[in-house]
């Protein structure tokens, strides 16, 4: 089932909670900023430790004080134009987080919209590439039962709605 929820990542209870990272998985502002707040000072050791996560690529961490399984570190590509191979970058995050919560059992995972806060990534082509990936995720044999699209706008709820054809929370 695919939901869509407008409001903080860091509260929600799912089993996985997908952090838009860094490169160096440093903690900066945005998502992930609002992550390592709520999880606390382990997120960033633990962060240090692995070193860093290129472009389009996940890296799992525990949770510590957040109420979920594991984190997912993805990191976006910041959106240059689009002709610098951004679009198979923002899928490659999106597949690689559901491939790794195929392997690690999860049952729920929450995505934030990544790359469309400060790496600037146009909404409308992001939400369609999140979605698209998602359904075609669920068609293969999964055993996620939910998959939570988070967002703190509602432009970007709106979008995501539009895409999906689900109707406002109440
Ligand atoms: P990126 O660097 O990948 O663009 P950002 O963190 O700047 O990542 O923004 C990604 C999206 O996450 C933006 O749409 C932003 O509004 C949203 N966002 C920021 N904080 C939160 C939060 N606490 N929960 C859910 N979404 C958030």
């Amino acid at each position: 089932m695919i939901e869509v929820h407008l409001g903080d990542i860091t509260r929600l209870q799912v089993d996985v909670i997908v952090n838009a990272a860094n490169q160096h998985l440093q903690s900066g502002g945005g998502v992930d900023g609002a992550i390592h707040r709520a999880a606390g000072p382990g997120l960033l050791e633990v962060c240090r430790e692995i070193g860093g996560c290129p472009v389009g690529e996940v890296r799992a961490t525990p949770a510590f004080n957040l109420p979920v399984k594991r984190i997912y570190h993805t990191v976006g590509p910041v959106w240059r134009g689009g002709s610098l191979g951004e679009p198979e970058l923002l899928a490659s995050c999106y597949r690689q987080c559901l491939a790794l919560a195929r392997r690690e059992h999860m049952r729920s995972i929450a995505f934030p919209a990544i790359s469309c806060g400060v790496y600037d990534y146009p909404p409308e082509q992001a939400v369609d590439i999140a979605v698209a990936e998602v359904r075609q995720h669920l068609d293969g044999n999964c055993q996620l039962q939910r998959i939570v699209f988070c967002c703190l706008d509602e432009m970007l709820d709106r979008l995501y709605r539009q895409k999906l054809g689900v109707s406002e929370e109440r």
